[in-house]
């Protein structure tokens, strides 16, 4: 036997295998609709049922200044599936922040957005050491990979802030004030990186706007050519 027919047997062996080992695992560990537990394709998050409970909301503009407005893409009302999905952080879910960013792909106007530079919402140290990972900073890596962007983690949260739905609009603002400052890294190399470049911030979830307008404040002098904010949920 030729050693290219054994090659070309192996490979044929290999293929079988990986086929054999993902149809048992799809046996054992068969993919489910993240909020009925039915069975689906692996590609899908939810089951068609699920998915159509998903209610689209248009984007908002917040005011950043007297000219200058945010426009928040949300992929729907933080309520039903999707709440639920965001929710799954608290017991380090780190899957469903991804399948949010992959629904927000998918079905929000963020699958028309261009995107050079991801900039996620930073936790607090003690909160991500709390839960090991970023919500944002997951869903941003997805948006990254799919827009071919770059994601660039360039802000620090140095407070800790209340819950904000428990404060009044301009309590919102004061208690998000001064909250973020730049990484020491990009304060030493610079924001270039910004300059005329389609510039996203991602969040799991607005509430008040006020985090997303803070942080596009601190965005805005780099010049980039748009600033969008994307959240898998809001509530305004
Ligand atoms: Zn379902």
């Amino acid at each position: 036997m030729s050693s290219e027919v054994v090659l070309n047997l192996m490979i044929k062996v290999s293929e079988a295998l990986v086929a054999l080992i993902r149809a048992l695992q799809a046996i054992v560990f068969p993919h489910q609709c993240r909020a009925c537990l039915s069975i689906i394709d692996v590609s899908s998050v939810f089951c068609s049922p699920c998915l159509a409970q998903i209610q689209p909301i248009v984007s908002v503009l917040l005011p950043l200044t007297k000219t200058k407005t945010l426009k928040v893409i949300a992929l729907a009302s933080y309520n039903g599936v999707i709440r639920e999905l965001v929710l799954k952080k608290f017991k380090g879910d780190r899957l469903a922040s991804r399948q949010l960013a992959q629904l927000l792909l998918q079905m929000s106007p963020l699958a028309a957005q261009p995107v050079d530079v991801v900039v996620p919402v930073p936790l607090h140290w003690t909160r991500y050491a709390w839960r090991g990972f970023n919500q944002a900073v997951e869903m941003g890596r997805v948006i990254a990979g799919a827009k071919k962007a770059v994601l660039q983690s360039c802000i620090m949260r140095h407070k800790k802030t209340i819950f904000q739905s428990r404060l009044s609009a301009q309590e919102r603002q004061e208690n998000v004030r001064g909250i973020f400052s730049l990484h020491p890294w990009y304060r030493a190399v610079g924001m270039d990186s910004l300059r005329g470049k389609h510039v996203v911030i991602v969040d799991d979830l607005c509430t008040t706007g006020a985090t997303l307008t803070q942080v596009a404040r601190m965005l805005t002098p780099y010049q980039p050519a748009s600033l969008t904010a994307v959240v898998a949920a809001r509530t305004l």
